[in-house]
């Protein structure tokens, strides 16, 4: 008897002010969604999908897992007429990825977006899904080293979201059920902060689900939070060791004789697409260029927007950065043969000119000739009193 335990939490972040993930524990399915859209809408997207998911899933009967990819349809036709009843909700998407415990004692998980779902095994974590994302697909098809990948300004566009289209392609995978692994599905607000060796680490340390889904979530938060971050943790184990969330199948001992796939070595995930749906690398171009572009293009510019306007926050920060260090300090320099007090740096720095802080009626006459070059330099001190007292030691040793 194969079981599962599952532990889960979520949070907005330290940036955004609206959680628009999404997420659902309900055995034998488990699943994650991140929705997107202005105002409210990728709130909305978000929970249509997973209500209709699990609506779908549930009305369907025996878990399998052509259920799965059926309900991930209907969710995704739930969130298009949601969006197409409501003008102020056009545009909006959300990711979906989903696990669920099949009645054959298997896995099977589906993905549409770049919400992941990742695997331990045996203490070695594998992401089983692949991200539906330009640069992720530029990855894949050698145009784009990985490096060049995490620096890339598209980095966020998506190619593939619920509740865009009427119908949508949905990858399959088909899972053994072996005691022991460990799942984590989880938006992208958790792999944008946290690196895949620590998520590795910290599923691997905690044994409690729950104790390591909440501490995933606290681990990207403190990395920053720049996004919402949910996590999903579902752990396999014999019937007789699960807490929660059983779910009673006959496949047993002999499982492993009798599937088609073998013993899930990461390596070895069966990666499908649904049938009536044939996704290959080829018709995800073609669908680009479909009369529901002007959708599509909507969605992808509210991404593009936002990363904008984040860079534009940076600039503006870093320009009051540097102009609070160039108005920063004082330096005593000369103008003409006065010597004179002045704020900012010697020279200038970009746009900040120094401007004169105090004059004084010393000229270089009343200075030892050897303190003349660094005074023309500009000696620079860190208040207007430390630049009044230099030039009153310079006067002091000329005349002494
Ligand atoms: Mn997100």
């Amino acid at each position: 008897m194969i079981g599962v335990r599952a532990g889960s939490a979520t949070d907005v972040g330290l940036v955004r002010t609206t959680n628009q993930d999404q997420l659902l524990v309900e055995s034998p399915l488990f699943a994650v969604a991140d929705g997107m859209g202005g105002a409210a809408a990728g709130e909305v997207a978000s929970a249509v999908a997973i209500e209709g998911l699990r609506d779908a899933f549930d009305s369907a009967g025996e878990p399998t897992s052509q259920t799965l990819v059926d309900a991930a349809q209907a969710a995704n036709r739930a969130v298009w007429e949601k969006a197409e009843a409501h003008a102020e909700m056009r545009g909006m998407g959300t990711t979906l990825v989903a696990l669920a415990l099949t009645s054959d004692g298997r896995l099977a998980a589906v993905n549409v977006g770049d919400s992941r779902l990742y695997r331990l095994h045996d203490g070695e974590l594998q992401q089983v899904t692949a991200d539906h994302n330009l640069v992720a697909e530029m990855v894949a098809e050698g145009r784009l080293s990985q490096e060049e990948a995490e620096v890339h300004p598209r980095r966020n566009i998506m190619t593939r979201a619920l509740g865009v289209d009427p119908d949508v392609p949905v990858d399959l995978f088909a899972l053994d059920a072996q005691p022991g692994d460990r799942y984590l599905l989880c938006s992208d607000g958790l792999p944008r902060e946290v690196a895949d060796a620590l998520i590795e680490s910290l599923l691997r340390r905690l044994a409690d689900p729950q104790e390591v889904a909440s501490e995933l979530v606290d681990e990207a938060k403190r990395r920053g939070g720049s996004d919402n971050v949910t996590v999903v943790v579902v752990d396999v184990v014999d019937g007789d060791a699960a807490q929660t969330g059983v779910v009673k199948t006959d496949a047993g001992k002999d499982s492993a004789a009798t599937t088609m796939i073998p013993a899930a070595a990461p390596d070895r995930v069966a990666r499908q697409t649904e049938t009536q749906q044939a996704e290959k690398p080829s018709s995800v171009k073609r669908r680009r260029n479909k009369p529901s572009r002007p959708l599509r293009a909507r969605f992808i510019t509210w991404r593009v927007g936002g990363f904008f306007v984040l860079l534009l926050a940076v600039a503006a920060a870093a320009a009051a950065g540097i102009g609070w260090y160039a108005r920063g300090g004082y330096f005593v320099g000369l103008r003409g043969q006065q010597i004179t007090i002045f704020q900012g740096r010697p020279g200038g720095l970009l746009w900040f000119q120094p401007t004169v802080a105090r004059a004084t009626t010393v000229t270089t006459s009343q200075v030892e000739p050897r303190h003349i070059p660094e005074v023309a330099a500009g000696q620079q001190e860190p208040t207007l009193t430390a630049a009044s007292q230099y030039v009153d030691r310079l006067v002091a040793e000329k005349k002494a």
